[in-house]
């Protein structure tokens, strides 16, 4: 359908309180959930890319992607009649510590679409302009953060991981004064927005603000609205949310979280910033910021500067992480429930949930049917010190281990690895040794899991993606999209539209990160400042 024909409505505004006020400036919130606020308009909007399959989710025809009023509009220059913008109050503990109230400081919601299916989507823009929560900021996101968003929201739904999702990705012809290195240096860089969609934007912080506050009223109205709009599965017709509900809700997001986790360390993603303003009540990816990809295996790697030192939120402190933030999520909750203790059993649930996910997902990595209990936690254990033994390609290791023979011949095995290796002249000795004897362990376990060669293929290059979107790749087309030629994000959106299929033609996507990128800014450094 075209753009003035999508059927919008503001179900959050209506049935949520508002803050009384209605201008930009910063100020402490109490008792609402949002503020009014307009996208403040940029001098030039222009349509950078888009991603049709989120238009279509919409239902929205492609071609209006490319007309001006879609500019005009995911710009934030004109609003739809019946669109009612607004920008979400909630707060966070960041890096471990409680940060009080912070709120969408540079994002506002247009309005929700209910597309021909009945489905609701919140339309939501990054890099409108200030809000009542933009505190010093400007309000606004740069050009190289916003295709980073972009992309990578979209590649994630497409490796099949929960996500929100990225419509648009426009220019503003205008620029924005960004410090990258927080050194003293800024410069003027330009600046984007991209629109995102998803069901709901809330975050578990959302809750921690009416909870820190001792907003039990609130508190209970967003986690009622909530419930009737995105979890309709634990309310039967007609019912209220009893302390019954809000704690099988609980136990929902506790899920939800471990699996969302599960799927990250399955592709070797790193969110950079796990905070709990930036975990979604829904379990989706959520907040694209310095993120990055896993390419050397390292379970310490992280690719946020701002978290070199104490790594919290590195690779494999992950899961963890989730966990720690679920605990903010149940006290937050609390004064719902009214007891602590099925909080906590609920909040026990989440070893068990990774646990039981995390080895059916390594299991499939392998190829193998299902995880054979200890055995199998061995040969994965033996997999990290194997991997950690050479730098090693996480993504290239698993593509190669699909085509891995059945032979004794150690050339054949150790070459079928090789492309994975940083340092392939260092596998010598020891090493090498240490590589063939997980090789062959693993060759063993195969057999004996006895599956059908083609199906043991399909099924691992089903799950362990060839394409991913490597740290350089991203910071390859922000260098060109600066310099004003865009067609490298694009390739990369198609490209990141089949992730799990060889496409033979772009092969050259799918290399390691090359020696220049190792140490270059925004390829495996990522600052905070976007
Ligand atoms: P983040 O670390 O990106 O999750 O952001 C944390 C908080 O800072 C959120 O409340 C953001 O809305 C806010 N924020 C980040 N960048 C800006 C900006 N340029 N202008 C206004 N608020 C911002
Ligand atoms: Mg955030």
């Amino acid at each position: 359908m075209k753009l003035e024909q999508l059927r919008l409505d503001n179900s959050y505004v209506r049935e949520l309180p508002a803050d009384p006020e209605q201008h930009p400036g910063a100020r402490q919130i109490y008792a609402a959930c949002y503020s009014h606020i307009k996208p403040t308009p940029v001098r030039a909007p222009k349509l950078l890319a888009c991603a049709h399959e989120t238009a279509t989710l919409l239902g929205l025809d492609t071609d209006e992607c490319s007309t001006p009023a879609f500019a005009d509009i995911f710009s934030g220059n004109t609003l739809l009649p019946g669109m009612q913008p607004y920008a979400a109050c909630y707060g966070g503990h960041q890096f471990g510590h409680w940060a009080g109230q912070l709120g969408d400081g540079r994002a506002i919601n247009l309005a929700e679409v209910i597309n021909p299916q009945g489905q609701r989507w919140t339309l939501q823009l990054k890099g409108a302009g200030r809000t009542p929560y933009s505190r010093s900021a400007d309000g606004r996101a740069v050009l190289r953060s916003s295709v980073r968003e972009f992309l990578c929201s979209e590649a994630m739904h497409h490796l099949g991981i929960p996500t929100t999702r990225a419509l648009s990705l426009i220019g503003a012809g205008e620029g924005v004064l960004r410090d990258m290195f927080y050194d003293g240096h800024p410069q003027i860089e330009p600046a984007a927005i991209v629109c995102r969609v998803a069901p709901s934007f809330t975050r578990f912080g959302n809750f921690e603000l009416f909870k820190q506050r001792g907003d039990r009223h609130n508190l209970r109205l967003l986690a009622d609205y909530t419930i009737r709009n995105d979890f309709p599965e634990l309310l039967s017709p007609g019912e209220t949310p009893s302390k019954e509900t809000y704690l099988a809700w609980f136990r929902e997001i506790v899920r939800r979280t471990a699996h969302m986790i599960v799927h990250w360390m399955r592709v070797g993603f790193v969110h950079g910033v796990m905070n709990t303003d930036n975990m979604s009540i829904l379990g989706l990816t959520i907040d694209y910021g310095p993120y990055g990809w896993l390419e050397g295996y390292d379970p310490s790697w992280t690719p946020n500067t701002t978290d070199a030192q104490g790594r919290r939120y590195c690779f494999g402190n992950q899961a963890l992480i989730g966990q720690w933030n679920l605990a903010r999520l149940a006290n937050a909750l609390l004064p719902l429930v009214g007891a602590t203790e099925p909080l906590q059993a609920a909040l026990h649930s989440y070893r068990n949930d990774y646990a039981s996910a995390y080895d059916a997902m390594m299991a499939a990595k392998l190829g193998l049917r299902t995880h054979q209990g200890e055995a199998d936690d061995a040969l994965l254990a033996a997999m990290h010190t194997m991997l950690s033994l050479t730098e090693t390609d996480y993504t290239l290791f698993f593509r190669a281990l699909a085509d891995l023979p059945d032979t004794q011949d150690a050339e054949a095995l150790l070459a079928c690895i090789r492309p994975a290796w940083y340092a392939p002249q260092d596998i010598q000795g020891e090493t090498r040794q240490q590589i063939l004897d997980w090789l062959h362990r693993y060759l063993d376990r195969r057999r004996e899991d006895a599956r059908e060669p083609a199906e043991r293929h399909a099924a691992m290059n089903a799950i362990n993606p060839k394409y991913v979107l490597r740290n350089y790749l991203a910071q390859q087309a922000i260098d060109r999209a600066q310099a004003g030629d865009v067609s490298m994000v694009e390739q990369l959106l198609e490209l990141l539209r089949h992730p799990y299929d060889e496409q033979p033609e772009h092969a050259h996507y799918a290399a390691k990160r090359p020696e220049w990128a190792r140490v270059k800014a925004g390829c495996s450094m990522l600052s905070c400042s976007s």
